[in-house]
């Protein structure tokens, strides 16, 4: 964390070890009974901005609505995630993980778009329910 220039108090480290545990993209709500009422929802969301911020984890959509969070291992720095791959979401065990090193494909945007941000999604059965 320190090379992110984060200090670590108590809920970043509590809330960045439920990551460290899990493995795949985990909800609010996942993190929320992980720490079992430690801290409001207020502290885990600015917890949870403040480590997007720094590049220590990413946002993945996935089909459910709730937005959830995965660790960044692409060495993402502050104000620049690094990253291009996409998200696996198993329609067995519902969970979704990061696929490294497969990229989003190219997407030619018409002139005057500018992207910033992707974000893409195959649903199937993984690895282990497979
Ligand atoms: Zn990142
Ligand atoms: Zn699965
Ligand atoms: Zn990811």
């Amino acid at each position: 964390m320190k090379d992110h220039s984060l200090r670590l108090t108590q809920s970043r480290g509590d809330v960045i070890s439920v990551f460290l545990d899990k493995n795949v993209a985990v909800s609010h709500g996942d993190i929320e009974s992980e720490i079992d009422g430690k801290y409001d929802r207020v502290t885990i969301y600015r917890t949870l901005k403040s480590f997007i911020d720094k590049g220590l984890i990413h946002r993945v959509l996935d089909d459910s609505g709730a937005t959830r969070y995965a660790l960044c291992h692409d060495n993402c720095s502050e104000d620049s995630h690094k990253h291009n791959h996409i998200h696996f979401k198993c329609q067995k065990c519902d969970e979704t993980t990061c696929i490294e090193h497969v990229d989003i494909p190219e997407v030619n945007l018409p002139n005057g778009f500018q992207a910033i941000e992707s974000n893409y999604l195959v649903s199937g059965i993984c690895k282990k329910c497979n």
